[in-house]
């Protein structure tokens, strides 16, 4: 039985101050279940947040990192660093960090080797544009990420990966993809992962839905065959939202 998950994905929102008082408030109304959870915060708030959470079971994130251990790649955070702070999972090629950062499917399969090399939980994204969808290249352009991202992964090492299908045109948009469409491309995910890794690895991986997931929709979402869990972006920043999502 895959255990759900939800990941909010705070993105460049919020100070070192504003973490912790959210995580503050978020203890006082939060009830461990069997959810996972998890925040993926900006680097700066990592710290801050391990130790806020500690105790808690509640995960922490960084949303990047370098494949490399060290070097000269200013501004760039290596896993040693993230790993030295406890950080947990990171979150790997989103859809941001393609368009806006050159992400191509060969750094984010370096970066996800490297994560699970140094024992962090990947979080990897994957999706469509809208263009890709009206030109109904959906499924033939995502089972392309996967097979890409996933390249050299063991099979023990892939049942360690999350990997969260964020349609990009549902990305910030308040525009969700309906539960059939995204239980249609969960499925489809696990169709390609059960190719590379067999029926019983691909049960094992969880898959995340993401994009404009709020309290109102969480529910029916989350209660699609294939759909494992959340990540979500806007609806984790406030407290009681959140909470509304993990609780779905
Ligand atoms: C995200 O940032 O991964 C995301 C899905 O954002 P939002 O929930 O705001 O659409």
């Amino acid at each position: 039985m895959r255990k759900p998950f939800i990941a909010g994905n705070w993105k460049m929102y919020k100070t070192a101050a504003q973490a912790v008082e959210f995580a503050e408030e978020f203890k006082k109304i939060y009830k461990a279940s069997d959810v996972r959870v998890a925040i993926a915060a900006p680097f700066t708030q990592l710290w801050a947040l391990k130790k806020a959470f500690e105790g808690t079971g509640i995960g922490v994130a960084a949303q990047n990192m370098h494949w490399e251990d060290q070097g000269a790649f200013t501004g760039e955070i290596s896993a040693p660093m993230l790993k030295e702070i406890g950080v947990d999972y990171v979150i790997i090629g989103h859809s941001e960090r393609r368009e806006y950062f050159g992400e191509t499917d060969e750094t984010v399969n370096k970066k996800v080797l490297k994560a699970l090399a140094e024992g962090i939980l990947p979080i990897l994204c994957c999706g469509e544009s809208l263009a890709v969808r009206e030109a109904g290249k959906e499924k033939e352009f995502v089972g392309g990420q996967i097979r890409a991202d996933f390249a050299g992964v063991s099979a023990e090492d892939a049942k360690k990966v999350t990997v969260a299908y964020e349609p990009i045109w549902a990305i910030g948009t308040g525009k969700t993809a309906t539960p059939d469409q995204a239980q249609e491309m969960c499925a489809y995910i696990r169709s390609v992962l059960e190719e590379l890794y067999g029926d019983d690895i691909s049960e094992e991986i969880a898959i995340q839905y993401g994009g404009s997931v709020k309290p109102a929709n969480a529910s029916e979402l989350m209660s699609q065959d294939d759909i494992d869990g959340a990540l979500v972006g806007g609806a984790s920043l406030k407290p009681a939202d959140f909470l509304e999502i993990v609780h779905f």
